[in-house]
């Protein structure tokens, strides 16, 4: 009989949408605002990552030397190694295949920088690298 056995179950959700709606509703929304300022967050953080580090990465044109130092001390253009106006800014290159942070002296190069993993050109990818990623490059700390 599927007429009866229709009934209670109709009579059981129109008994309980009313009632289960307002809650629900209020679930949604909270969970989607959530998601929201998740997405706000996680936009602002790359962003940030983009502009933001810890740390001053430097190369020496003369003797090769890489360096870094706190954010808050700023070296060069005096090399401490070889004493030689030659002390650049290195700055990174994100590449996005391969995660892989490619890190140059931050001059005007005509040339797009080369990735050195997959040695593709790494076009408006350029982020600050931090202490991590200078370390991975092999660049020592400078302390003043
Ligand atoms: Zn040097
Ligand atoms: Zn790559």
């Amino acid at each position: 009989m599927p007429t009866l056995e229709h009934k209670p179950a109709g009579l059981a959700a129109a008994r309980f949408f009313p009632t289960g709606l307002k809650p629900c509703w209020t679930g949604v929304v909270l969970c989607l605002a959530a998601l929201a300022l998740m997405a706000t967050a996680c936009k602002k953080d790359v962003a940030m990552e983009a502009i933001d580090s810890d740390a001053n990465g430097y190369l020496c044109l003369k003797c090769g030397a890489k360096l870094y130092t706190a954010r808050t001390v700023f070296i060069g253009p005096q090399c401490p190694k070889c004493q030689q106006q030659s002390l650049m800014d290195a700055t990174g290159y994100y590449c996005e295949k391969d995660h892989h942070l490619t890190i140059r002296p931050s001059r005007q190069d005509p040339q797009p920088v080369v990735c050195d993993v997959c040695k593709a050109p790494l076009v408006n990818a350029m982020r600050l690298p931090r202490e991590k990623d200078l370390k991975a490059w092999g660049a020592t700390k400078v302390s003043s």
